[in-house]
């Protein structure tokens, strides 16, 4: 009797956080005053991923590009299970950056934010952004 799958290359890897092999870590970068990314060259589309072979939009040429640290709340939730490492509650929130693409943040705290609450990026914690209010 053969155990179906076993030894198998499967889709789902098991990343080097937890002992597996390396995958591309796809999360924005902070650098400083800025979240780095891609534009394209042709119709100007901007992401959060560095170094795209093309534009996801028009297939066009990218070029590297630093964006905004801050921007609007397009949308937050609280969330209220374990994740990983973390412990509920934490929020999270899409954040458009005044300049650039929308990325996806954890609050400082847990809260559901009006749409259109200026946020900041202020920092990275285990790789992943932190975003605070905005002092107005
Ligand atoms: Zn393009």
């Amino acid at each position: 009797m053969s155990e179906l799958g076993v030894g198998r290359p499967t889709k789902r890897r098991a990343g080097s956080a937890v002992g597996g092999l390396p995958v591309a870590d796809s999360r924005p970068v902070l650098d400083g005053d800025a979240v780095l990314g891609s534009r394209c060259t042709v119709c100007r589309y901007p992401t959060a991923q560095q170094h795209l072979p093309w534009c996801p939009v028009c297939y066009g040429a990218t070029e590297p590009a630093r964006f905004a640290r801050t921007g609007k709340t397009w949308s937050s939730t609280v969330v209220a299970i374990p994740v990983g490492t973390r412990r509920p509650p934490f929020g999270l929130a899409y954040v458009d950056l005044d300049d650039g693409p929308r990325v996806l943040a954890h609050l400082d705290e847990p809260a559901v934010l009006a749409l259109g609450t200026r946020l900041e990026i202020t920092g990275t914690d285990d790789g992943d952004l932190v975003a605070t209010t905005e002092v107005q």
